[in-house]
């Protein structure tokens, strides 16, 4: 299987080479350059096997001859034997139609666990094979650092500096970075906001010297690998639903687009999807966009589901790539013009194509606590913010017929919002609770793009 750019402008790739890369060196996103198709007894075989198959299975398809079946299968297995829950991702019915598929049972209590713990495998795996090693850096908001510090801890040939903002993330989200004592991984406490993190990152990502001396890396959810093994859990969910036999909705808490990205890579490998709901909070440029048509940048306000304050959905063009009959040309046109400032007007057709299985719809603040609150009465299942927004979203626009709601966060990770919302605290799963214990392991640094990468050099020369 070769990787195209979504832009259009880049040679074809491996497997291998598109999980390394990131982006493409034309400022795209890859992509197959065409989609693997699984038959409906495919399909239907897949109910009742372990989730480490499943994901085996779909992986495979994209990975082609590169990666050895034998070792592809030990990998999903051992990234999948981190999680607390044997079913690894288990569905619990809160209604007739509604079914909550909960992510969130790896070590960082968030759904960024299942596709990290195997991108981590995956890429230490071909990286020892290469003979290489890597330094991923990564700035976060709360999540992703956590998850990846999770994932890449201990392994043979990576380093890993989570940048975070000082002072801005919550304790459980810190905890889950600064508690690791494996020598390969080094947390940075910035002076400035989440925004100061990122600009560090873009600019140490744009410095070739930098890049080249220490294999420098990013972890974010472009990543192909990333999405294909998020497309593995609407196979295993729906078929437990009797897929492929009927058809099953999704309710997806939405931020970057790479959750919702993942459910069309699922479509369109032949499972039967009947809609994907994709719910925002205030920060709604995706709901917008399936609304109008027109993909605008608005202001990214605070919410109480901090992983979804984006109002730039990076995986969106890899659906504009796809929507407008691959058309490299209209996507790098569309996209340069985004990060110029411009607007995105999607031909009609497109906007059709897309309307066709993507519905969006946003969900405010009140909107989010009051369904925290019905959740809890009227099932007893306490939810994350981010799931709420989906339920929100699903219970204003229904079905069609059985709807999985993607569970993204465990409420355990947010108690001051659940505890606001509902006036109860939520429970600690037994895996967080020494996270208060452990000693923290953590460095201040200035917001300055220079003292880091010279931080970064000197941590992977030693
Ligand atoms: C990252 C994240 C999201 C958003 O996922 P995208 O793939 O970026 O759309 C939603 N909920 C939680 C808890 C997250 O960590």
């Amino acid at each position: 299987m070769r990787y195209i750019s979504t832009r259009g402008g880049s040679p074809a790739v491996g497997f291998v080479e598109a999980v390394l890369a990131g982006l493409a060196p034309d400022g795209g996103l890859y992509v197959p350059e065409a989609w693997p198709q699984f038959s409906i007894e495919e399909i239907a075989a897949f109910a009742g096997r372990p989730y480490a198959e499943v994901a085996a299975a779909v992986l495979g398809r994209f990975a082609g001859d590169e990666i050895a079946a034998d070792d592809l299968g030990r990998m999903c297995r051992e990234a999948y034997a981190a999680f607390d829950h044997p079913a690894v991702v288990p569905l619990v019915q809160l209604g007739p139609d509604v079914f909550l598929a909960e992510l969130f049972h790896g070590p960082s209590l968030a759904f960024k666990d299942v596709a990290m713990q195997l991108l981590a495998r995956l890429s230490d795996h071909v990286l020892e094979r290469a003979g290489r090693t890597q330094t991923i850096l990564c700035a976060t908001s709360g999540d992703t650092g956590g998850a990846a510090v999770e994932a890449f801890r201990g392994r043979a040939n990576t380093r890993i500096v989570a940048m975070f903002p000082d002072g801005r993330i919550s304790e459980v989200q810190r905890r889950f970075m600064t508690t690791a004592a494996e020598d390969n991984v080094r947390c940075l406490a910035v002076a400035g906001d989440f925004d100061a993190c990122q600009a560090i990152l873009k600019t140490a990502l744009a410095d070739s010297q930098l890049q080249k001396a220490v294999g420098l890396s990013a972890v974010n959810s472009i990543n192909f690998a990333r999405i294909v093994a998020q497309s593995v859990y609407y196979f295993t969910t729906a078929v437990a639903l009797g897929a492929p036999h009927r058809s099953v909705a999704f309710a997806v808490p939405s931020g970057n687009f790479g959750d919702g990205f993942a459910g069309y890579v699922a479509h369109r490998m032949g499972l039967p999807v009947s809609r994907i709901l994709i719910a925002t909070n205030a920060n709604d440029i995706l709901a917008r966009t399936f609304a109008t048509g027109t993909y605008a940048r608005g202001v990214v306000a605070e919410t109480q589901s901090p992983a979804m304050d984006i109002q730039s959905a990076s995986n969106f063009e890899r659906l504009f790539f796809e929507a407008t009959g691959r058309d490299g040309a209209a996507t790098a046109a569309a996209f340069t013009g985004f990060a110029a400032g411009r607007d995105i007007v999607t031909p009609p057709e497109a906007l059709a194509a897309m309307k066709a299985l993507f519905t969006g719809a946003s969900t405010d603040e009140a909107g989010t606590a009051a369904e925290m609150r019905l959740t809890l009465a009227e099932t007893g299942q306490t939810a994350d913010p981010h799931t709420a927004v989906a339920l929100s979203a699903l219970r204003r626009t229904p079905g069609p017929g059985p709807t999985v709601v993607l569970a993204t966060a465990h409420p355990a990770k947010f108690p001051e919002a659940v505890q606001a919302a509902t006036g109860q605290p939520p429970v600690t799963p037994v895996r967080a609770r020494s996270l208060a214990e452990r000693p923290e392991r953590f460095e201040r640094i200035g917001a300055d793009a220079g003292k880091v990468a010279a931080y970064v050099r000197a941590f992977a020369g030693g």
